[in-house]
C-alpha cells in the first residue's frame, strides 16, 4: 500500500475520532486496519459484536470521508471487507486516550470477565435498534427541526428540560429520532444504561413480570437501573389502568433522580384520550416539540438521501416527483422509492421521470391528499355559503364558528397537518383552539345526525372538484 493511501486512510480516521473520542478509542483498539486498495477497504474485527458495532456507528461516517479523499472512487463506491479473527496485532487504537472517561476508575475497555454481561445488555439493545435511524440520517427541516434539536440534547446528557415529549403523525420520524437517541448515548457514552421500549412492550412485560412474581426485577430494569428511558407510542398505554399506574411510578422515580426520559405519541399530551390527568400533566410538564409534515424541499432532501443509503441513483427530477406525489407520510415516501427501485433492477429499466410517473400513477393514484388546506376551506365556504374571510376571521357568531370548526377538523382529518400549522392558516389561532375543535367535531359526528350530513355534503363537494 503506498504511503498516499496510509495517509487518507490516517487523515480519515482522525476526522471520525474528532466525533466522539472516547467511544472511537475504545472500540477501535479491536479493529485492525489491512489496506486499501483500488475500491476495497480491508478490517479486521476481533468480533462480530464489535464489527457489527462500528459498521452501524462509525463506517458511514469513515467511508464517506475516505470516498471524498479517493479521487477514484464515487460516492457510495468504497467497498468495505471485514475478516473477524480474535488476533489482532496492529489495532488501530490503543484503547487508552486523553479524554476523561466518565468514570475515571472504569477502565474505558471493560475487563474480560465484565464483557459478556456488558455486552448482552448493550447487545439486546442494539438488536431492537435500527442501525440506520441515526442522527447523521435525520433530515432536518422546519418540520421537525425543534424535534431533532431536542433530541440531539437528551441524547448528549442533561437537557434542562425532563421529560421530553415529541407528538407526530405516522410515519413522520418520531420512531427514528427515538433510535437516533439511543444510538448516540452508547457511542458517545457507552456506560450509561440507556432502555428504550415501545408502550406496548412495556405493556407485555409489564403483565408477564406481574404473572411470574417479577415485579423487582422489572422494576429495577426501568427504575433503578435506568439511565435513560426512551418510551415509544405512549398512547397505546389507552385505558390501560394499571399499566398507566406503573408507568407513572416509574416516571416519578426516573424524574426524581434527574434521569431522562423521552416520549413519542402520534397525539398531544392533551388530546391522550383514557390517559389519567396526572400523567398528561406530568407529559407536559416538560418540553413538547411536535414534528409536522414536512415541506417539499425537506422530502426531497430525504428521498435523497435515503437512495443514497439505498445505493439507489436517483434522478433530481425523479426525487421532486415523489416528494411531490407522496406527500403526508415519510414511511410511504420510502415505499415508493424502494418499488420504483425494485421495478427498476427487475426490468433493467433506469429510473427516470417517464418511469417514474408511469409507476407512480399506478403507486399512488389520485390521492385525497392531493385537495389543499385552501381547497377545503372554499369547499367549507361554499357549502355554508360563507366568504373565506369568515373563515379565518376573529368573528364568533355561532354559525362561522361552526364551519371554522368543520374546516380545521377536515384539515386535520385528510390532510393531517399539525395544530399550530392549521392554527396559522386559520388566521393565527393557537392551536389548543384548533385542537379542541377538532375533538368537538370528532365527537358530534359520531352522535348527531345532521353534523355527519354537513360533513358528507362537504366531503362530496371536495371528491367532485377533485376529479
Ligand atoms: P414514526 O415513528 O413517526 O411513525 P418512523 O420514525 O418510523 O415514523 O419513520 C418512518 C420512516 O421515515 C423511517 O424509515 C424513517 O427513517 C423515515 N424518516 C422520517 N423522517 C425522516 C427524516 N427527517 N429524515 C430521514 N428519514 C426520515
Ligand atoms: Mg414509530
Amino acid at each position: 500500500m503506498s504511503t498516499r493511501t496510509e495517509r487518507i486512510w490516517n487523515e480519515a480516521v482522525d476526522d471520525t475520532r474528532k466525533r466522539s473520542p472516547a467511544s472511537f478509542e475504545q472500540w477501535f483498539s479491536s479493529i485492525q486496519f489491512d489496506g486499501l486498495d483500488r475500491g476495497v477497504l480491508s478490517l479486521t474485527a476481533r468480533d462480530e459484536w464489535v464489527r457489527d458495532w462500528v459498521v452501524a456507528h462509525f463506517l458511514p461516517d469513515l467511508v464517506a470521508n475516505l470516498e471524498r479523499r479517493l479521487p477514484d472512487v464515487k460516492p457510495g463506491g468504497l467497498e468495505v471487507r471485514f475478516r473477524v479473527s480474535a488476533e489482532i496485532e496492529r489495532p488501530v487504537c490503543t484503547g487508552r486516550t486523553s479524554v476523561r472517561p466518565r468514570a475515571p476508575e472504569r477502565e474505558l475497555t471493560p475487563r474480560r470477565s465484565e464483557r459478556p454481561q456488558m455486552t448482552q445488555a448493550r447487545a439486546a439493545l442494539a438488536a431492537v435498534l435500527n442501525p440506520k435511524h441515526t442522527f447523521e440520517n435525520f433530515v432536518v427541516g422546519p418540520s421537525n427541526a425543534l424535534a431533532h434539536a431536542a433530541a440531539l440534547s437528551s441524547a448528549k446528557g442533561s437537557p434542562g428540560y425532563n421529560p421530553l415529549f415529541i407528538a407526530g403523525g405516522t410515519g413522520l420520524g418520531k420512531t427514528h429520532l427515538m433510535h437516533a437517541i439511543a444510538h448516540k448515548v452508547l457511542e458517545e457514552r457507552p456506560d450509561a444504561r440507556v432502555v428504550y421500549v415501545s408502550a406496548e412492550r412495556f405493556t407485555n412485560e409489564f403483565i408477564e413480570a406481574l404473572q411470574h412474581h417479577r415485579m423487582d426485577e422489572f422494576r429495577a430494569r426501568y427504575r433503578s437501573e435506568c439511565d435513560l428511558l426512551l418510551v415509544d407510542d405512549i398512547q397505546f398505554l389507552a385505558g390501560r389502568e394499571q399499566t398507566q399506574e406503573e408507568f407513572f411510578h416509574t416516571f416519578n422515580a426516573l424524574h426524581e433522580a434527574d434521569r431522562p426520559i423521552v416520549v413519542t405519541s402520534d397525539k398531544y399530551p392533551q388530546q391522550l384520550q383514557r390517559m389519567p390527568e396526572r400523567l398528561v400533566s406530568r407529559f407536559s410538564s416538560g418540553l413538547m416539540a411536535d414534528i409536522q409534515v414536512p415541506q417539499l424541499e425537506t422530502r426531497v432532501a430525504i428521498v435523497k438521501k435515503k437512495a443514497h443509503l439505498e445505493g439507489i441513483e436517483l434522478l433530481d427530477s425523479v426525487a421532486v416527483l415523489l416528494a411531490q406525489n407522496v406527500q403526508s407520510n415519510i414511511r410511504e415516501l420510502e415505499g415508493a422509492l424502494i418499488r420504483l427501485a425494485a421495478k427498476s433492477s427487475l426490468t433493467g429499466r433506469p429510473i427516470d421521470e417517464e418511469f417514474a410517473r408511469t409507476e407512480l400513477a399506478i403507486v399512488a393514484p389520485r390521492r385525497a391528499n392531493m385537495v389543499s388546506v385552501e381547497d377545503i376551506q372554499r369547499a367549507v365556504c361554499s357549502h355554508f355559503q360563507l366568504s373565506n374571510s369568515h373563515l379565518i376571521s376573529k368573528d364568533r357568531h355561532k354559525s362561522v364558528a361552526f364551519a371554522r370548526q368543520v374546516a380545521m377538523y377536515l384539515c386535520r382529518q385528510r390532510l393531517k397537518c399539525s395544530f399550530p400549522e392549521l392554527g396559522r392558516a386559520f388566521g393565527n389561532r393557537d392551536h389548543t383552539t384548533v385542537m379542541s375543535a377538532v375533538r368537538r367535531v370528532e365527537e358530534l359526528r359520531q352522535r348527531d345526525p345532521q353534523v355527519n350530513a354537513h360533513l358528507e355534503a362537504i366531503e362530496e363537494r371536495l371528491a367532485s372538484s377533485e376529479n
